[in-house]
C-alpha cells in the first residue's frame, strides 16, 4: 500500500491494530473500520519535515480504489482538506490534520463533511443556473447563446488573440 501523497513511500503500521501511517510524510490512512474508534487515535508525528503541498493535491486511495475526494474543512484559522475514498471509505489525513480534526471535535460527524461539501456544490450550481436564466431573460435567450457561442469558438481558434482584437476594436466602435 503506498502514500497517496509521496510518490515511492509504502504505509506502515505502528501495531496490528493500529492505522496505516506513511513514514515519509506522516500523514494518516484510516480505514473506515477505524471510524468508530476515533477517539483512540493519535497523530502519527514521525519526522519534523514538512509537506505544505501536499494539501492542494489529491491522491489515489492506497487499497487501490482511484482517486480520492477531497472535502473542505472550514477551520476558522486555516481551512484544509480531508480525502475519501467513495468505495471503502477510508479517509486520509495530512499530517497534522487528524489533529485538528480532533481539536474541533469534527470527527463526531466527520462524514458530513464530504456530504456538506457536496451541498456546497450544489448550491453553487444552482446559483450558477439561476445567473444564466436571469441573463438570458435580460439578453434575450438568442443574444444569450450567440455570445456564449460566439465566445467558445474564440476560445477554441489558434488565433484567439486576433479575433479578440477584432471582437475589441468592433465593440468600441460601437461604443465611442
Ligand atoms: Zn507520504
Ligand atoms: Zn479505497
Amino acid at each position: 500500500m503506498n502514500c497517496p501523497k509521496c510518490k515511492n513511500a509504502a504505509l506502515k503500521k505502528k501495531e496490528f491494530s493500529s492505522p496505516y501511517f506513511c513514514p515519509e510524510c506522516g500523514g494518516l490512512w484510516l480505514e473506515s473500520k477505524f471510524i468508530d474508534r476515533l477517539s483512540e487515535i493519535s497523530d502519527h508525528t514521525l519526522k519534523s519535515n514538512e509537506y505544505p503541498d501536499h494539501d492542494s493535491k489529491t491522491g489515489l486511495c492506497p487499497q487501490g480504489h482511484g482517486i480520492l475526494t477531497r472535502a473542505k474543512v472550514n477551520d476558522d484559522d486555516q481551512p484544509f482538506y480531508l480525502e475519501r475514498c467513495s468505495k471503502c471509505y477510508g479517509i486520509w489525513f495530512d499530517k497534522g490534520e487528524w489533529q485538528k480534526v480532533a481539536e474541533n471535535h469534527f470527527q463526531e460527524n466527520l462524514f458530513q463533511i464530504w456530504s456538506l461539501s457536496w451541498q456546497r456544490e450544489q448550491r453553487k450550481n444552482r446559483k450558477q443556473a439561476e445567473m444564466i436564466e436571469l441573463l438570458k431573460e435580460k439578453l434575450s435567450p438568442e443574444l444569450y447563446n450567440d455570445i456564449v457561442n460566439l465566445a467558445e469558438r474564440i476560445n477554441q481558434h489558434p488565433e484567439r488573440h486576433k479575433a479578440l482584437t477584432l471582437l475589441n476594436e468592433k465593440l468600441n466602435k460601437k461604443s465611442c
